[in-house]
């Protein structure tokens, strides 16, 4: 949960730093750092509470100048809507609200995603193709790159599904803080960050915060899938496989052309969607 409360004004504990990049995140990171935007020459890391912000900010202090702040939440009162019902696959259930008790969900996993807050909730079926796809691949271990990751359902789930490490990126700087807002709500999740990226330019970030991904998971649409096959396919490690969804069934056999020569391994369908998961050739 976003650590404090100001009246209707909810803040994220955050640190903005001037310094080397990939220290300044190695040290965050250290202290749970849920995410991490590039404002000019300021690094601004986000915390999902006060106690590791501070703590963090003690380890970088000897090294960089750092300043502490509260990142007001504009949106609070827009996103605080009336929730959905809660959406169970398999030995996953998502619910939309932190609140909701835990006597009537026995899932393995259970997530909040709060309802509203980016593209995601786990209702739309290309989502939950995304889901099913996701729980009948082995995550354990495997590192996850999130692309479109709206309300960060996805990289969340990968998280706690046992990746070693997620990052989930959106073009749209509202999503990115719907998912980390929910990522506060899942402190269960962790080694999973956040951050503003486009597909078609992500390739330093992804570097950067990740690595070659094992599991690309990329709910867009079939237009923006084959636009970034090539984009998508070069952050995915040799062997690696991606699961794309957003597709619908006209547009399956031109997806599918976009990434050859990587195979479709399995496939799922539900109304007029596809979710695609391939082995990268
Ligand atoms: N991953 C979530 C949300 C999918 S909606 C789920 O599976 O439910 C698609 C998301 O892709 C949106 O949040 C949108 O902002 C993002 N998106 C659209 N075009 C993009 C682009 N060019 N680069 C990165 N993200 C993009």
């Amino acid at each position: 949960m976003p650590s404090s409360q100001t009246g209707e004004l909810n803040t994220y504990p955050a640190l903005d730093v001037r310094g080397q990049f990939d220290l300044v995140i190695a040290m965050a990171d250290d202290f749970r750092a849920t995410a991490v935007e590039e404002r000019g020459d300021i690094i601004r890391v986000f915390f999902g509470i006060t106690a590791d912000r501070d703590g963090a900010r003690a380890a970088i202090e000897p090294h960089f100048p750092v300043a502490p702040i509260d990142v007001p939440d504009e949106d609070w009162a827009r996103r605080s809507q009336e929730g959905l019902q809660p959406v169970t696959i398999g030995r996953l259930t998502i619910v939309p609200d932190p609140q909701s008790s835990n006597s009537d969900v026995q899932s393995a996993v259970r997530v909040v995603i709060r309802p509203s807050m980016g593209f995601g909730t786990g209702h739309h079926a290309s989502t939950r193709l995304c889901l099913e796809a996701l729980l009948a691949l082995d995550v354990t271990g495997k590192r996850v790159l999130d692309v479109g990751t709206g309300s960060g359902v996805l990289a969340i789930v990968a998280s706690r599904l046992g990746a070693s490490r997620a990052l989930g990126i959106d073009s749209d700087e509202d999503a990115i803080r719907a998912a980390r807002e929910n990522l506060a709500y899942n402190s269960e999740a962790t080694n999973l960050s956040f951050a503003v990226a486009d597909v078609s330019t992500m390739q330093g970030a992804v570097q950067r915060l990740l690595g070659q991904a094992d599991i690309v998971t990329a709910n867009l649409t079939g237009a923006l899938l084959v636009r970034s096959a090539g984009c998508l396919l070069g952050a995915t490690a040799c062997d690696g496989v991606l699961v794309i969804s957003g597709v619908q069934i006209p547009e399956r056999d031109q997806v599918v052309a976009a990434f050859a020569p990587s195979q479709v391994i399995s496939e799922r369908g539900a109304d007029e969607w596809v979710a695609l998961v391939m082995k990268r050739a």
